[in-house]
């Protein structure tokens, strides 16, 4: 498949809902529920242990298809979002051998270090010219 910049996704899904007017007018409460059903429709799918490739990709579409517009309506760059994830995980994981442990080790650490990571990559991204995930990569694992 070519390859399509998130972005790109992202206003589609944007223009799309200027059109449909009963996606346009949900409350964050509301895509959460909507969201919660398409995880649980997605579930079944996978929890029926066979099933066809197609069913497996329309429901991972209605998730992500819902988060995007969740992050829409509330403000939250996705993008940045998952990188921020990627920079925790690197912190809480790197070197762990449980994921019981990593939890443990790091507590309620989320938050406090969310904060400090968001400004330190906003003033990096500032920087790095490049958009390409390997150098956000790279970034990310020398902060780690
Ligand atoms: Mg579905």
């Amino acid at each position: 498949m070519k390859e399509i910049p998130f972005n790109k996704v992202e206003l589609l899904v944007k223009r799309q809902n200027e059109h449909i007017t009963i996606f346009n007018n949900g409350t964050a409460e509301q895509y959460a529920n909507f969201l919660q059903e398409e995880i649980d429709e997605l579930k079944e799918v996978i929890e029926k242990k066979e099933f066809e490739q197609i069913e497996l990709e329309s429901e991972i579409g209605d998730v992500l298809y819902l988060l995007i517009r969740l992050s829409q309506i509330t403000g939250v760059d996705l993008i940045e979002a998952v990188l921020s994830k990627v920079a925790r995980n690197f912190k809480k994981y790197k070197g762990k051998e449980t994921r019981e442990q990593a939890r443990q080790d790091w507590g309620d650490k989320d938050h406090e270090y969310l904060d400090t990571w968001v400004k330190s990559f906003r003033e990096k991204q500032a920087k790095i010219e490049s958009t390409k995930v390997e150098m956000v990569y790279s970034y990310l694992s020398q902060k780690s």
